[in-house]
């Protein structure tokens, strides 16, 4: 049995470390705030506080009818671990309890109009420009509960854990039995039986223990409905006056069923986003920040890995990668030049295009045309092969420009390497 938990404990492990990799799919990722995520919770009847919201205006009206004993005060951001976080302004803390009313505009004041920095954020913070205000509750316990589509599993299962409030990824490393997972059989949904194995998991006792499991059976039919790839409540709680209460929110959405979730996806907020993500989503390409000085151009999220792989051997980093997918147009090669030379972090750029359906001449003639445009920053390593590959190679050496032209992977990946460094 130990084994077996142990074993479901490193897989869990697995899935969870991999929710932290880029997501490399042809759109960007659907985010909801915790407030519009909480809406979803609610409409399920899943316990949670009530709240409202404060923007920019921070008008005390929004607040006039609401009264609580105690208040919590959250900044809204794309990103957890607000509780642990700080501002640009010296403010500590995107979550603040309050029996005060009149001290919540001023926690609010420190809030918006300023950047949180937390562990999950980037370097210098996410803008808030809402945020929560909720009836506190009396916590006595957290304890963590998600539901994850696992491919593992080719699935939905159940993560439990009774320490909850803490990163599930430091839990799971340091603590492993005290994760639990729980395939869940689609046609089945959460049983009776599974919803109180996990419910007496997360040590919720007695009649605690069968109001657990009601709500983790609302969140399974809540994940159904909105097409939810991952659903986690980190904290779950037990609170002092008997409730379990879902008192923070995250849910992620398959892209591929946004056409029967209008609603939600058109609650998509993406000013936490970065702009070039943006701009790439826009334009229908993906691109993924990250921390070298190599900008890549590739096709494929295969070849963006073989790509980052190769960099990396030749002891380089990827600043970013850029993936234009299948039958991109000239035009949006352009633009993903750009994207990738607005990048601060950039000192060289490698296009590295291995193309079937797409055409090697489109892009040297996109590049050519962006160069033309605006003389490029940065060394250009080019390698183009597949389709074209020879017209494209023409195209690129009579344009002018001064490109670096390499056909065998490694050598390009070790010249863009060297380029960037001798760029700083
Ligand atoms: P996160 O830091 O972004 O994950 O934000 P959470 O909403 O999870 O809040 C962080 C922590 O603040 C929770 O784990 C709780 O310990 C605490 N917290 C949040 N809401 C309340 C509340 O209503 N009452 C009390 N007492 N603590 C709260
Ligand atoms: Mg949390």
């Amino acid at each position: 049995m130990a084994a077996l938990k142990n074993a479901q404990s490193i897989r869990t492990l697995n899935i969870l470390l991999r929710r932290n990799l880029p997501q490399i799919s042809c759109t960007r990722n659907l985010n909801l705030q915790e407030y519009h995520s909480k809406d979803l919770l609610r409409k399920h009847q899943v316990s949670i506080q009530n709240f409202r919201l404060l923007d920019s205006n921070l008008d005390p009206k929004s607040l006039s009818d609401f009264k609580a004993n105690e208040y919590v005060v959250k900044a809204q951001i794309l990103a957890g671990g607000r509780g642990k976080g700080h501002f640009d302004n010296g403010f500590k803390g995107g979550v603040h309890l309050t029996k005060d009313p009149n001290e919540i505009m001023d926690l609010a004041k420190n809030m918006i109009g300023h950047k949180l920095i937390t562990k999950q954020t980037p370097k210098d913070g996410i803008l808030v420009d809402k945020v929560m205000v909720a009836e506190s509750v009396n916590i006595k316990r957290e304890t963590y509960l998600s539901i994850i589509m696992e491919r593992s599993y080719n699935g939905a299962a159940l993560v439990a854990s009774p320490a909850g409030g803490m990163d599930i990824e430091t839990v799971a490393e340091k603590t492993p039995h005290l994760l639990k997972t729980l395939p869940i059989d689609i046609h089945q949904g959460v049983t009776d039986k599974m919803a109180t194995e996990i419910a007496e998991f997360l040590e919720f006792k007695g009649a605690m223990a069968k109001k657990c499991a009601e709500e983790i059976k609302k969140l399974w039919e809540l994940f159904l409905s909105v097409d939810a790839t991952q659903l986690e409540i980190n904290p779950l709680v037990e609170t002092d006056d008997g409730r379990v209460v879902a008192v923070d929110a995250k849910i992620n959405f398959d892209d591929n069923a946004q056409f029967r979730q209008k609603d939600i996806f058109a609650l998509d907020d993406v000013s936490g986003v970065d702009p070039r993500e943006r701009e790439a989503s826009a334009l229908n390409l993906t691109y993924i920040d990250m921390d070298g000085s190599i900008g890549c151009m590739v096709n494929g999220a295969g070849l963006a890995m073989a790509t980052m792989d190769l960099i990396m051997l030749s002891g380089g980093r990827p600043a970013n990668f850029l993936d234009l997918g299948g039958g991109v147009g000239q035009s949006q090669v352009s633009a993903a030049l750009r994207i990738l030379e607005s990048d601060p972090k950039v000192k060289a750029i490698f296009v590295n295009v291995f193309a079937g359906i797409v055409n090697c001449a489109t892009v040297a003639n996109g590049i050519v045309a962006a160069c033309k445009e605006n003389p490029p920053k940065h060394p250009l390593v080019i390698r183009l092969e597949g389709t074209n590959s020879v017209q494209a190679k023409t195209i690129l050496e009579q344009s002018g420009l001064k490109f670096h032209i390499i056909n065998d992977a490694d050598e390009a990946a070790k010249a863009a390497v060297k380029l960037a460094e001798g760029n700083n």
